[in-house]
């Protein structure tokens, strides 16, 4: 079997950035290993839906809260043992392939900064980032968990465009947003306030809550079939 006829097999959304494309500014920013081998496969693993369906109550429930902070972790751990599945096959076909993990690092590589593989994934095309900072797709929104394969096995054929935004007029996650970290701009570096975003999740622990948050992953439209009806109607009535 083919290599991304696996790949597709495993993930639910999947991609392949060529990294030599924009080489020098990679080595510039990550070091000479980032580019170490000329692809990177990114593979997309959805979260579960029902738990990301009740994020709205975990603000009240701290058992939901938990629940939500265990999925996040454990979708992490799924998608290891996918690009783990992935990886082994590459190197039966007698090519290289390293993964990085969950930040974006390895300790096969020696890169300057982590390679995020929320980074990767744009790069291949697969979506876009939005105004919440979350890699989003059309078909899932940002409800997936990404994870990276570094390798030098020949995919030239998948290499895709980067995609452009789609969060358009959309505000849902800026209105949502408990902490005030996220303004309506278009640039996620300018939208997104890592630092309001960490306060407010701290104040939630202060408060004796566990650390999670993820109103911005629940409420995106391009994930949230509710939300997309509400922006469908908000459309139409402009007209
Ligand atoms: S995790 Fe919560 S506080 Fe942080 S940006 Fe998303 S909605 Fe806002
Ligand atoms: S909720 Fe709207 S603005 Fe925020 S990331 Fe999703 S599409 Fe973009």
């Amino acid at each position: 079997m083919n290599i991304m006829e696996y790949v597709q097999q495993l993930s639910d959304v999947c991609g392949v950035a060529d990294l030599y494309h924009d080489r020098d500014e990679l080595i510039k920013t990550y070091g000479d290993d980032i580019c170490k081998y000329q692809y990177a496969i990114v593979i997309g693993h959805k979260m579960n839906e029902d738990i990301i369906e009740k994020i709205p109550l975990s603000y009240q429930d701290d058992e939901i809260a938990k629940e939500y902070l265990d999925e996040y972790y454990n979708s992490h751990q799924r998608a290891k043992k996918i690009a783990i599945k992935i990886a082994d096959k590459i190197k039966q076909q007698n090519h290289n392939a390293i993964i990085l993990d969950v930040a974006g690092d390895t300790d096969e590589l020696n890169l300057k900064i982590p390679f995020s593989n929320k980074a990767s994934a744009h790069i291949a095309g697969v979506g876009w980032i939005g105004k919440n900072n979350l890699l989003t797709t059309c078909e899932f929104g940002p409800r997936l968990t990404w994870v990276t394969i570094l390798t030098d096995t020949p995919l030239a054929d998948y290499v895709k465009n980067e995609m452009k935004s789609q969060c358009g007029d959309c505000q849902l996650c800026v209105n949502a947003c408990p902490g005030d970290a996220i303004k309506n701009l278009d640039d996620p570096k300018l939208s997104y306030d890592p630092v309001k975003c960490g306060d407010y999740i701290m104040s939630r622990r202060d408060e004796g809550h566990p650390v999670a948050c993820g109103m911005c992953l629940y409420i995106c439209p391009y994930g949230n079939k509710k939300s997309a009806k509400i922006l469908e109607n908000k459309k139409k009535n402009l007209k």
